[in-house]
């Protein structure tokens, strides 16, 4: 079972203005092959999935206790890409209702066809999207995250690997999560938006936490100096000033404890030296991790929100409806 709070795990800064171009790129990082809801189904049905629990109690801790994080990283990157949409409408005037307006009530009551738009209106509002690199943030949804890839594929279950062998099962996470950091690398690299390189810095240090986890299962597993690889690829989350600010903070080095009492055994695989900086690593039992707001978002003036409603089309419908 699953507890939720209404927090977000980074604390993400208001774009100044919106960036759909950095929001799509980021939706890799989402649906992708290495994006976070593969993360988060890879280990979720590996946990359904385990048989053993008596024999391997610390690997199956280990992996829930993440499958349970990386919900929390769906979430910041949700929040990334609303942020970066917020505002991509320009031409809508939020205070400007797309429908007629009627000076009196007697006109509402005169009325057999529903309202249209009136030919004051802006006749294409959502026209700014037209050229956006990724049109189904408008066309298919509500300026807001979607569970698909950079390119418009929807994730798929054809992600999950789930093998029922412990060896292989943590070497593909493993692997999984060495792509997912080059994924989210090269979103940084793409946008210089503030907003995406917080969101990402923080998911860079997340995930190089998650890759040590599974490098030292492994070698509990097999006696394998897997550790050694790292960092995959050969740059040091040190070297981006987003995962710096965390890492100094120990946040590389500490697995959270995302349940009251449970997964406590993953603590026999997550000790000893950070295999890069030497540094402790540190179950904080009983602890999770800084919680921050999800960040404001104003309702965007579309087909469905509500600041684009006009009260005679209420009124017209709820007549109808009687
Ligand atoms: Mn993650
Ligand atoms: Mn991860």
């Amino acid at each position: 079972m699953i507890q939720r709070f209404d927090t977000i795990a980074v604390d993400l800064p208001v774009p100044k203005s919106a960036n759909p171009a950095a929001a799509a790129a980021v939706q890799e990082l989402m649906g992708g092959k290495f994006g976070e809801m593969s993360t988060l189904m890879n280990y979720t049905f590996q946990s359904f999935n385990f048989r053993g629990k008596k024999q391997y109690r610390p690997f199956y801790d280990l992996l829930c206790n993440i499958a349970t994080e990386e919900y929390s990283h769906i979430e910041a990157v949700a929040a990334a890409i609303n942020l970066l949409l917020t505002g991509a409408t320009p031409r809508i005037d939020r205070n400007e209702s797309p429908l007629p307006k009627t000076t009196n009530s007697k006109t509402t009551k005169a009325r057999t066809k529903p309202p249209t738009v009136s030919g004051k209106a802006d006749p294409a509002p959502l026209a700014d999207a037209l050229g956006a690199t990724y049109p189904y943030h408008f066309l298919a949804g509500a300026q807001s995250a979607m569970p698909f890839d950079s390119m418009g594929n929807p994730w798929t279950g054809s992600y999950v690997t789930a093998t029922g062998n412990l060896k292989l099962d943590l070497l593909h996470n493993f692997f999984l999560e060495c792509g997912a950091r080059a994924g989210k690398m090269r979103v940084y690299e793409m946008c210089d938006d503030p907003t995406a390189r917080a969101m990402v810095g923080y998911l860079l240090v997340r995930g190089g936490v998650h890759i040590v986890a599974y490098a030292k299962a492994l070698e509990k597993l097999t006696g394998a100096n897997v550790g050694a690889l790292l960092p995959i690829p050969d740059v040091s989350n040190k070297k981006f000033p987003e995962a710096m600010k965390h890492e100094a903070n120990g946040v590389h080095r500490i697995m959270w404890h995302f349940s009251p009492e449970d997964y406590t055994e993953l603590d026999q695989i997550w000790n000893g030296p950070h295999p890069e900086d030497g540094e402790e690593l540190e179950f904080r039992r009983n602890e999770m991790p800084p919680m921050f707001p999800w960040p404001e978002a104003p309702d965007e003036p579309q087909l469905v929100s509500p600041g684009a409603i006009d009260p005679d089309m209420i009124n017209y419908y709820a007549k109808k409806l009687g």
